[in-house]
């Protein structure tokens, strides 16, 4: 399974329901000639301008957004008509379309293509759109309104997704506070604001701390067991940071760098690793201990204030798992089988170690070496084998693509047309399955200083019959540059990682829903990595495989027994994948499962302790992230939701046989799980979409077999 930060799964409803570009009236015709963000694009599917764009035109688009927004909601929540589903539900889905273009185009940039101006106004925006946030959902005319329709929803006569848009709001002003006293709404707002404010900080000291803390090499000598190719990469990063001569080793977002594989000197991977684990913690002006601590303690007050004893208890509610007990129960029950796995596997490497006279211990720095040299004695072939078959441009076009083609009937037209942010992102057009045009995507592959690390899904436009929006949608990843004129050759990772982007991709792509609150992959996040988790199936099918696995300088198309030995060693290291796993997503429940008043002092001590509580103290193998650069649950949309990747998995694990049950590769089985499921997003319960498209409940075995955590 992969991890990746995807989508904008944020609380608040203007969050949860971005729109997409549109006319945005008169306020903005004005000045629009001056600043691109104020009126529609004029490219096709509302393409951004980001050739127009610059870093001023955001703050006075975001003002003049907000209050065009405001202007909206007062005439909804303060019309003289009696509430109706459309003049107020109908109307609050369609408000505020400026400022969500704003915000959709800001978030982007700040994510993957980020500046100094960029980072300082987003420190400032902060707190005004939570601000903002809370003038709406805190509006008590205009919850009385919702209210009252909520009330007689069953006389409505609305249709079944229209009247679960108006349970939704309802739910989510609830939760969001409108039935709190005025005292506690002033409470509730001063919490929201300082959310927002150490959010950004969290994430933004992440960024700057994964940059500040590259490892920095004297000598290629240190460096032995890199290639050729990745030690030249290594040797021009140094350059660009003005440190010739040397060498430079970025790090990637989680606790493992994908480097420890293979550097041979021992001291050159502990210092790696440590580099890598001791992010934000050990002092200066990034450092995310005392935020982590204030993030968690202002959740759990926030939380008790609208009545729950702890965040997580709050935020599951809106999930499928529900409650903590829910999400307790399942790692519980899989920790020790997957802990104990992963001793048997250290049990191994030791050996190894000892065979060859290492005379240590092995140790979390030594866990991917000794590992990559085992898969090599073991199945004959290691990483470096494969990357050849894995050029970047075939594994896109001729794996990712080729299995949407076979499977929906859409095909990709590359367009060199529209301006991009970045001149290595590429822009397709993608047709459906009658040939019409039907979305925009978005290929953002590589890393750079300026993106933040990881991989994920996003969306400049989202489908919504209301708006008769196509989708322009976009997926990131972070594949380090080759050195010039080099071909980019991916680990198998990657790859996975590129299938598993672009099943978050066809989530959007295929939405056929009437309202923005429930387009694509507008769902409960423990359900939304389920279909990206599912379409990684299709990167080793053998079908797709052969289609793109070919040698990027030969062509020759890779041969059966590498493919076998590739299958085989499917299950290897899958002790240490799940523990890394589990114990972060335990973590972020214990930061998350604390009430008010047990807040602790110490963050790398309650760290600690909270892993050895749980029994995934494991020094060898520790979590896939620690507290302190831990952005999913501190800084992004994943708090007490990190678990979602397991939950999910449990359907992709089912659904992966249901496909092989009925033949695999086919457009037959590809429309079925469109319709039933894809084209759905939060349009009904999503375990309801789930029963229509298996015929029955979900079951836990095919997990516990991919695992092997029987
Ligand atoms: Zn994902």
């Amino acid at each position: 399974m992969l991890v990746c930060s995807a989508l904008a799964v944020q609380s608040g409803i203007a969050a949860d329901s971005p729109k997409g570009p549109v006319n945005t009236g008169r306020l903005a015709a004005t000045s629009a000639k001056a600043n691109p963000l104020l009126a529609a694009s004029r490219l096709p599917y509302g393409f951004p301008e980001f050739d127009k764009i610059r870093n001023e035109h955001f703050a006075p688009a975001f003002d003049i957004g907000l209050k065009q927004h405001s202007a909206e909601i007062k005439q909804i929540a303060e019309n003289k008509a009696s509430p109706s589903f459309e003049n107020t539900i109908v109307a609050l889905e369609r408000s505020g379309r400026l400022l969500s273009r704003v915000e959709t185009v800001f978030s982007n940039l700040t994510a993957t293509n980020t500046n100094p101006v960029l980072e300082q106004l987003s420190v400032e925006l902060a707190p005004k759109l939570s601000a903002h946030q809370d003038q709406i959902t805190l509006n008590g005319k205009l919850f009385e309104r919702i209210a009252a329709l909520y009330q007689q929803r069953e006389q409505l006569g609305l249709d079944a997704e229209s009247l679960r848009l108006l349970e939704r709001y309802y739910t989510d002003f609830v939760r969001a506070g409108a039935k709190l006293n005025a005292e506690q709404k002033e409470k509730l707002k001063s919490l929201n604001s300082q959310l927002a404010t150490l959010g950004t900080r969290f994430s933004q000291n992440v960024l700057k701390e994964t940059n500040a803390s590259a490892l920095v090499v004297d000598s290629r000598e240190e460096l032995k067991g890199l290639s050729d190719s990745e030690i030249q990469t290594a040797a021009a990063t140094a350059k660009s940071r003005g440190l010739d001569g040397k060498f430079v080793i970025p790090l990637m977002n989680t606790t493992g760098q994908p480097l420890l594989a293979t550097l041979e000197n021992r001291q050159t991977r502990q210092r790696l690793y440590e580099a890598s684990v001791n992010r934000g913690s050990h002092g200066g002006s990034f450092d995310n201990r005392q935020v982590a601590i204030d993030l968690a303690k202002l959740r759990a007050e926030r939380a008790q204030l609208l009545g729950y004893p702890n965040y997580a208890a709050y935020g599951l509610q809106s999930e499928t798992a529900k409650t903590p007990e829910a999400v307790n129960n399942m790692l519980g029950q899989l920790a020790p089988a997957a802990v104990k796995n992963a001793r048997a596997e250290a049990a191994e490497l030791q050996k190894l170690i000892d065979a060859q006279q290492g005379g240590f211990q092995l140790a979390a720095w030594d866990w991917a070496y000794y590992t990559e040299q085992l898969r090599k004695a073991r199945y004959a072939f290691d990483d470096s084998l494969l990357r050849p078959y894995f050029e970047l441009n075939n594994v896109l076009e001729n794996g990712v693509f080729y299995a949407a083609t076979k499977l929906y009937g859409i095909t990709f037209k590359e367009r060199k047309d529209l301006p991009v942010y970045h001149p290595s992102v590429r822009v397709y057009e993608i047709s459906d399955r009658d040939g019409k045009p039907m979305a925009l995507f978005i290929a953002d592959m590589y890393a750079r200083d300026s993106k933040r690390g990881g991989a994920w899904m996003n969306s400049y436009a989202e489908q919504a019959d209301l708006f008769g929006h196509k989708p322009i949608i976009a997926n990131h990843l972070n594949i380090p540059q080759p050195p010039a004129g080099e071909a980019t050759l991916l680990t198998m990772d990657e790859v996975r990682t590129a299938f598993h982007e672009f099943g978050h991709a066809l989530h959007g792509l295929f939405s056929k829903v009437r309202y923005p609150r429930f387009s694509g992959t507008n769902v409960p996040r423990d359900f939304v990595e389920y279909p990206s988790q599912v379409n990684e199936m299709w990167a080793t099918w053998p079908e797709v495989l052969t289609n793109y696995a070919k040698h990027y300088q030969t062509g020759q198309v890779i041969p059966q027994n590498l493919l076998d030995k590739v299958s085989a060693a499917s299950r290897f290291n899958q002790g240490f994948a799940t523990t890394e796993y589990i114990a972060a997503s335990l973590l972020d429940q214990r930061w998350h499962q604390i009430s008010a008043d047990a807040i602790p002092s110490d963050a790398l001590a309650f760290e600690q302790q909270a892993l050895k509580q749980m029994g995934v103290d494991f020094a060898p193998v520790p979590p896939r992230y620690r507290t302190t650069y831990f952005s999913h649950i501190f800084g992004g949309g994943y708090s007490a939701g990190y678990y979602a990747y397991l939950w999910s998995e449990v359907l992709d694990a089912d659904t992966v046989e249901w496909f092989k049950e009925n033949g695999g590769l086919t457009r037959k089985n590809g429309d079925w799980f469109r319709e039933k499921l894809l084209s759905r997003g939060g349009s009904i319960d999503p375990m309801e979409s789930f029963r229509q498209f298996r015929g029955r409940d979900p079951k836990i075995q095919p997990l516990l077999e991919r695992r092997g955590l029987q």
